[in-house]
């Protein structure tokens, strides 16, 4: 066993995005169907197994975690895994210690978060009418999000906000979406809805290219491209009239795989190395099958050995999902 999480292309692995829950308050469109079924809360790994699983890897080189899920801060006392992990904040293991979440929850949880060393979070936000976040997430309070978002600044917590492009929605919600993120002091990154889990919906008709949706920006905003690498997929543009920036994360339309640094791993313990690939490695049963980490390590050095150079995502009219698995199962 080598120290480090080296995978067949020399990619070497230091971040884990970690689901803890695959349930949610919301039912966004491009995420999950309103009669969604969640799974049953024994099949996902306890608290104990989380922090050993994460203090393994972390052992291994991974310096920075991202919980999410489903709705992270849902998992029922979700602060003592922060603060368990907070642990290798202190020493120095870890660099980072980060959640994606939809925000509904912040009011509540921004100063816990901030005290177990969390400095920066997304939130996910796609727009800012009322009557729009209530028709893309069909269960959301867009005021609840916003309560949540002014929380967590003033809890002191760096926000990132992250909106999924959709046709017919982002377009008419951009120039309000920057001009909010950026008078607020946080960046936004875009995302193309990926094909991942069935939709009560053809997935095309939501599609929009984020090549199409810069060229609708430029047509308001002076766009610099900038070299900043945050070490993940996106690539970012400076606003001439605000300073502030917008990443782009184009899965569909270019691949950004060659410097993938990430393992994911579900509420259940199935470790993913790439979000195309289908079944994943059972970690569950190597955390249960022994006390000691010797099994854990062995399925992880397998799993990582096999990490597939690319994914290579598609979205067809009536063509369905790539994989049956919905982003709320990996959190994106
Ligand atoms: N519930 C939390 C949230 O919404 O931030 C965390 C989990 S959510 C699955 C993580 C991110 O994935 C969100 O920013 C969401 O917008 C994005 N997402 C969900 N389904 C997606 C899809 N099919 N394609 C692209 N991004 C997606
Ligand atoms: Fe829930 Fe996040 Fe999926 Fe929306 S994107 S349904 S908030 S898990």
């Amino acid at each position: 066993m080598s120290a480090f999480l080296t995978d067949g292309y020399g990619r070497t692995i230091r971040y884990l995005r970690l689901s803890v829950t695959d349930r949610c308050d919301l039912r966004c469109v491009y995420c999950m169907t309103d009669d969604v079924v969640f799974l049953p809360r024994r099949e996902l790994l306890s608290f104990e197994e989380l922090d050993r699983l994460s203090s393994a890897l972390i052992e291994r080189g991974v310096d920075k975690i991202r919980i999410t899920g489903g709705e992270p801060l849902l998992r029922k006392d979700i602060l003592h895994l922060f603060q368990g992990l907070s642990r290798h904040l202190a020493s120095g293991a870890l660099r980072e210690l980060t959640l994606t979440t939809n925000g509904t929850q912040l009011a509540r949880f921004a100063r816990a978060l901030f005290a177990a060393g969390v400095r920066r979070i997304n939130v996910s936000l796609d727009t800012l009418d009322p009557a729009r976040y209530a028709t893309i997430t069909r269960h959301g309070d867009l005021a609840t999000t916003l309560d949540g978002i002014d929380a967590a600044q003033s809890a002191g917590l760096k926000i990132k906000l992250n909106a999924v492009a959709v046709r017919g929605v982002t377009e008419h919600e951009i120039d309000r979406l920057i001009a909010f993120a950026h008078g607020r002091g946080m960046d936004i990154t875009l995302i193309e809805t990926m094909p991942l889990g069935h939709l009560d919906v053809d997935r095309a008709d939501q599609y929009l290219p984020l090549d199409e949706l810069r060229s609708r920006i430029a047509e308001h905003w002076t766009l610099e491209d900038i070299d900043d690498r945050t070490g993940g997929p996106a690539r970012y543009v400076r606003v001439g009239e605000t300073g502030g920036r917008i990443g782009f994360i184009t899965p569909m339309s270019h691949s950004f795989c060659e410097t993938c640094n990430r393992i994911r791993v579900s509420a259940t313990g199935r470790l993913y190395t790439c979000l195309g690939e289908h079944g994943g490695a059972d970690l569950r049963a190597a955390l249960r099958g022994s006390e000691g980490d010797d099994k854990l390590n062995a399925a992880i050095d397998h799993a990582i050995s096999r990490k597939p150079k690319g994914h290579d995502f598609e979205i067809r009219r009536h063509s369905g999902p790539a994989l049956e698995r919905p982003m709320s199962v990996l959190g994106g």
